[in-house]
């Protein structure tokens, strides 16, 4: 079997964060599978076919294009970031593992891309300069109590906290719920980063405080990363602050 599956991530939004090797790996692949809108980002090529499908079906994109693949084709998934956080790849890898044994033998790349998380953090400063984690506040395919519990574990381990997947229109109480939990076991002084639509022209940075965060806006393309209590702001005249966290950490947690 010749068939070849890349799994690529289109980094954040801008052609500009497309690393060379996602460029290569989509000019040669054959058929092209994602989410409408990354799709849109990726120029058409001649003799590539496109095949659309919704945000919700990654079950039925990873194994259409596993089949695709399994007939002898170069075929390329697209995810928007890295295809790893919270995107396709480990679709594609649960059914690689349910699936036909000859899908274990298809040559699978994974091309990484840069995480919104990695962009927003840099956008802002150096937020992540010292320990971090990263959790999606969907509860799609986890329950509530456990991202409470993670939240919770996450904000006493005083680690820095990105949040992927703040709001959805099926979940508008989390986000709030999630801040006011953090606001018992943080300081409600600590910065709170709001990156909307990070590396897309529309961007926008806002930096707030865990007593305000409940009050901003945020939808499906924000990213937000919540300070520990070491995270610093530098106020600039004229220009938005740098939140970062210092590389060292001196206290030990309760
Ligand atoms: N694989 C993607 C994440 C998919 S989960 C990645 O690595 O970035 C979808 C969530 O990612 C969104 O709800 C939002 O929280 C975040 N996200 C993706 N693209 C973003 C962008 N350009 N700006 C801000 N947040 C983004």
């Amino acid at each position: 079997m010749s068939g070849r599956l890349s799994v690529i991530g289109l980094g954040p939004g801008d052609a500009r964060y497309l690393t060379q090797e996602a460029i290569e790996s989509l000019e040669a692949a054959s058929a092209i599978y994602g989410y409408g809108p990354y799709l849109d980002r990726v120029p058409a090529r001649q003799g590539q076919s496109r095949h659309a499908s919704d945000n919700r079906e990654e079950h039925e994109r990873a194994s259409a294009a596993l089949r695709h693949a399994a007939d002898g084709a170069n075929v390329a998934i697209v995810s928007g970031g890295d295809p790893g956080v919270f995107a396709m790849a480990a679709s594609v890898c649960e059914e690689i593992e349910a699936g036909p044994t000859a899908w274990r033998m298809l040559d699978v790349a994974m091309v990484p891309g840069i995480t919104a998380m990695l962009a927003a953090a840099a956008h802002a400063g150096a937020p992540l300069g010292h320990d971090f984690c990263a959790l999606s506040l969907s509860d799609n395919l986890k329950p509530w109590e456990l991202i409470e519990r993670r939240l919770d574990a996450a904000a006493a381990a005083g680690f820095v906290i990105a949040l992927y997947n703040p709001v959805s229109k099926a979940r508008p109480w989390q986000l709030s719920h999630a801040f006011a939990l953090l606001g018992r076991k943080l300081p409600v002084t600590v910065p709170v980063i709001f990156s909307r639509a990070v590396g897309r022209p529309d961007e926008s940075l806002t930096v707030t405080t865990l007593a305000d965060a409940g009050d901003m806006p945020a939808n499906m393309a924000t990213l937000i990363i919540v300070g520990s209590a070491e995270t610093r702001v530098i106020p600039r005249e004229g220009k938005t602050p740098l939140v970062y966290t210092p590389r060292a950490a001196a206290k030990v947690m309760a």
